[in-house]
């Protein structure tokens, strides 16, 4: 079988309609939150996610449009989450309010999917060896599908634990227990602006790079009046 695995779309639309036609063939794909926050399309990307049957858990961007709460963010961030807020359907604000803050699955080998880190789903960043070992303590599945960070990147459980980036795209054998955060949609962070997703086909994984068109979803966001950074940062990738 094959997984596709989506996270940190953030209301970009272009990109996830990128991933979701460049990705090859998989079932089931699993989306590891923030379907929205950030950009200007925030219904179409619920509407896709919704459509396409993708099995998604709860982001730190998600809860604060449900609650309004966004003590947590920067007043670049709060701003976007209180446009979003506004402009969010009915039916779109249930979808989110029904997405649990962890899935756990039985394909080929145990897996749990969470926003942060299965310590604290939806809020926690894990970027670094000692939050990963506390991950894999916390949790019993062989592979632990993260987001938040909107890097792609991956922690390999041995002796030590081997950290990888994949700002390129790269392939990554699933040996042993393994995290992986297969980057972000709607707004990579980690210096190359391209849409990022991963295929996990046995005890293989594979991160993709794929183009799509930025200017549009930067344009869309200066028209909806967000912040300029917010349409700055997905040429740059930051
Ligand atoms: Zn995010």
């Amino acid at each position: 079988m094959k997984i596709g695995i989506i996270s940190d779309i953030h209301s970009n639309l272009e990109a996830l309609q990128t991933v979701l036609e460049k990705m090859p063939s998989v079932d089931p794909i699993i989306c590891a939150g923030d379907i929205v926050g950030y950009g200007a399309n925030p219904n179409e990307c619920v509407g896709l996610i919704k459509d396409r049957n993708i099995r998604c858990v709860l982001g730190n961007h998600d809860r604060a449009v449900l609650t309004g709460d966004t003590s947590w963010f920067n007043p670049l961030a709060a701003k976007a989450v209180h446009w979003t807020r506004n402009a969010l359907h009915s039916e779109c604000r249930e979808f989110l309010a029904g997405l649990p803050e962890k899935l756990s699955f039985d394909f080929d080998f145990p897996l749990l999917v969470v926003h942060g880190s299965p310590m604290n789903p939806v809020e926690e960043y894990v970027l670094e060896e000692r939050g990963a070992r506390r991950c894999f303590e916390a949790a019993k599945q062989d592979l632990i599908i993260i987001g938040h960070t909107h890097v792609a990147q991956s922690f390999s459980l041995g002796k030590t634990v081997e950290t990888g980036y994949y700002k390129g795209g790269g392939v990554l054998n699933l040996g042993g227990r393994t995290i992986i955060n297969a980057g972000s949609v709607g707004q990579p962070r980690d210096g190359n602006w391209m849409a990022s997703y991963a295929v996990i086909e046995g005890r293989r994984a594979e991160i993709f790079r794929v183009a799509y068109d930025v200017e549009s979803a930067s344009k869309k966001i200066l028209g909806a009046g967000l912040p300029q950074f917010f349409a700055d940062r997905l040429h740059a990738g930051i």
